[in-house]
């Protein structure tokens, strides 16, 4: 039988996708079970009524799915997905649907990443691309440095002459506690190779992304 922390891996990848959801008299992980618990407690809660009886086993299922990157290996999501070709000119993926957790209030922030490439003989399958964004994104992050980790894999895979990567995000933590900005959104970027040293190519990203 596989692991929780496989099984989780596993519905990551969209194989088991009805069972994220509570089946009754299911037993998932008792200790993160009680951590919840725990904290329902603390909150003020009942966590025995009716409503919230299953809730300690949601979240421990909804947050190891949440953070089920950390189990995950770029080289294996874009296995058998990487090609020879003979092209030389930019690919673009843009509009790439990511949500992730801030490691500072352990909050949703999501939105749209963009990601470009000029290769250097290889291609990768497009729908790869957005799994790779997942591989980082499904952990504890800042936009900062999960912006950096999908440029710097890209790279690695690809070998391409250059990789860009602009993610534009809302934090929850920002638009429901604090500041409560509820419109900003942050833009970060990763250039690397060509896009970095050639204003001319990161033009021309920029402009096909439509910022
Ligand atoms: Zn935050």
């Amino acid at each position: 039988m596989a692991s929780k922390k496989e099984t989780m891996r596993l519905e990551s990848q969209g194989h088991y996708a009805a069972s994220l959801d509570a089946r009754p008299d299911e037993v998932y992980d008792l200790e993160f079970e009680d951590l919840v618990r725990k904290m329902l407690v603390r909150l003020g809660e009942q966590p025995e009524r009716e409503g919230l009886r299953r809730t300690p086993l949601r979240v421990a299922k909804a947050l190891d799915f949440l953070t089920s990157g950390y189990e995950m290996r770029v080289d294996e999501v874009v296995r058998d997905a990487v090609f020879s070709e003979d092209c030389e000119e930019m690919v673009i993926v843009r509009d790439i649907e990511f949500y992730s957790l801030c490691e500072h209030h352990m909050l949703p922030f999501f939105g749209r990443a963009h990601v470009g490439y000029l290769p250097q003989g290889k291609v990768i399958g497009l729908s790869k691309v957005a799994r790779v964004v997942d591989v980082f994104a499904r952990r504890l992050q800042v936009q900062e440095r999960l912006t950096n980790q999908i440029a710097d894999a890209l790279m690695d895979v690809l070998a391409a002459h250059g990789v860009a990567v602009v993610m534009e995000a809302s934090h929850t933590c920002m638009m429901m506690r604090g500041v409560q900005k509820q419109n900003s959104t942050t833009v970060t970027s990763a250039m690397r190779g060509t896009f970095e040293t050639n204003s001319r190519t990161r033009g021309e990203f920029i402009g096909f992304i439509g910022r």
